[in-house]
């Protein structure tokens, strides 16, 4: 039987930044490091290398992928860079990170688990095999809590919207084998995660880039497409929540499954801007489709439809008239749930050569702007919901007591359902509660009665 103690170990420092794609690619990176038998860490005390996983989305990002790497030398002195910044060359095409901190190991972009690994064994070589380090739980390494998952359909996407250098960082749509994914989801069912949430750049293209080709799971054949995806994960009793949704004609094949209760009737969809001129500059993808008619048609086939979107104001060239149709499309749609980002340019962008820049303080004042305005819908519809009964999942546990999320709440970026008689449940558990209340973002509630 192998020593323990025997086994000199390594230890790899780990610091992941950026969205859920990017936290996807890490998991994956620290389930491979974790089967190889390295010790993982947080920080850089005792690590013999760190890893810092990039953002490089906007300027900010940058800035703050680039502190991070900075910190990591300083502190430890050994550092692998991967993710989106890794990517990403300044204006005279050199490569960011290694100009501004020349001593980094090795630098990949993103999804490059393989390339990590490489560079990880190069530097620090894999420990001895030992039965006691390198187990590993089926599901691999997660960084979300034990009840939800992040389940990344794609990787890259085929758009070239004007503001976003993501396709210049990871490329074309690359759609996994269906039967990759319902592997993973079926493992992390058995694992006991309650929800999956679906992600990718762009939900609807699924299995554009295969031509929808047929794949297999569980010796079944299966089209590798966003609907049949759906039917599959709808089988697998979890909650199946959908991400980065364009409002394709496609896309109202998935709402007869949320009729059905398959998956939740939830969408996310990046809709940014509702003036067509604004959407066309933006390059943005189905643009021209009759957006608030489709809202009105799911929300016939799907009354109880949670539809969350996010927005930028003062792109290049916004009037105030087109500002003011935004505002008049919240108060025809009514979305339940807003993200506003005031436009911040990103290098490389197309966007930045586009004429009439609407100056800082405007972008930001439009943005204060249209929260304003959707607080009111938003309380509204929460307050819409005082009296009702529904099913929540518990996130954590407080001294106000539970705090849960219904289908219509998305982990991180929605809002709560805080069940002020709920201290005797437990994270992950499934409840049954009477709304009672509400306030701008949260409802309040107790428990039902069985
Ligand atoms: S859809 Fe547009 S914003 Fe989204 S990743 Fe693709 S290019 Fe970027």
């Amino acid at each position: 039987m192998a020593n323990n103690s025997a086994v000199a170990t390594r230890t790899v420092g780990f610091v992941s930044l950026g969205c859920p794609k990017a936290a996807s690619d890490a998991e994956q990176i620290l389930t491979r490091l974790r089967g190889e038998g390295y010790e993982i860490t947080g920080g850089y005390d005792g690590a013999d290398l760190v890893v810092v996983n990039t953002c490089g989305f906007i300027d900010a990002a940058v800035e703050e992928s680039l502190d991070a790497i900075g910190e990591a030398l300083a502190e430890n002195g050994r550092v692998i860079v991967t993710g989106c910044l890794g990517a990403k060359k300044d204006a005279a095409g050199n490569d960011i990170v290694k100009t501004t901190h020349p001593k980094v190991l090795a630098v990949t972009g993103p999804h490059a688990t393989n390339e990590v690994m490489d560079a990880v064994h190069a530097h620090l070589p894999p420990p001895a095999h030992d039965p006691f380090i390198d187990l590993v739980p089926p599901q691999g390494i997660r960084l979300t809590p034990d009840h939800y998952a992040y389940l990344k359909i794609s990787e890259g996407c085929n758009h070239r919207c004007s503001f976003c250098i993501i396709p210049s960082m990871r490329g074309d749509l690359v759609s996994r084998p269906i039967g990759e994914v319902l592997k993973e989801a079926e493992v992390l069912a058995n694992a006991g995660v309650k929800e999956l949430l679906v992600i990718s750049q762009d939900t609807s293209a699924y299995g554009v880039d295969v031509k929808y080709r047929t794949g297999f799971y569980g010796g079944k054949p299966v089209k590798t497409r966003l609907y049949e995806l759906c039917k599959e994960l709808g089988e697998m009793d979890m909650w199946v929540r959908l991400h980065y949704v364009y409002p394709y004609p496609s896309v109202d094949d998935l709402l007869p499954l949320m009729a059905e209760g398959k998956i939740l009737p939830y969408l996310d969809v990046p809709f940014q801007h509702a003036s067509h001129r604004i959407l066309k500059l933006m390059k943005r993808p189905a643009s021209s489709e009759k957006v608030l008619e489709r809202i009105a048609a799911w929300r016939k086939m799907v009354p109880d439809l949670t539809i969350r979107s996010t927005f930028i104001t003062g792109f290049p060239g916004e009037t105030e008239a087109e500002f003011n149709e935004l505002l008049d499309f919240l108060d025809e749609a009514k979305l339940d749930r807003v993200g506003a980002f005031a436009y911040s340019p990103v290098s490389g962008a197309a966007a930045n050569a586009l004429p009439n820049p609407v100056p800082d303080a405007l972008r930001e004042e439009r943005k204060m702007r249209l929260m304003r305005h959707q607080e009111d819908i938003s309380t509204q519809l929460l307050e819409a919901k005082i009296g009702r009964r529904m099913t929540v999942l518990v996130d954590e546990i407080d001294e106000d007591g539970a705090m849960a999320r219904s289908a219509a709440d998305a982990p991180d970026i929605d809002g709560l359902v805080i069940i002020t008689d709920g201290h005797d449940l437990e994270v992950g558990d499934f409840a049954e509660v009477s709304i009672i209340d509400c306030d701008v973002h949260d409802l309040y509630a107790t428990l039902a009665p069985a």
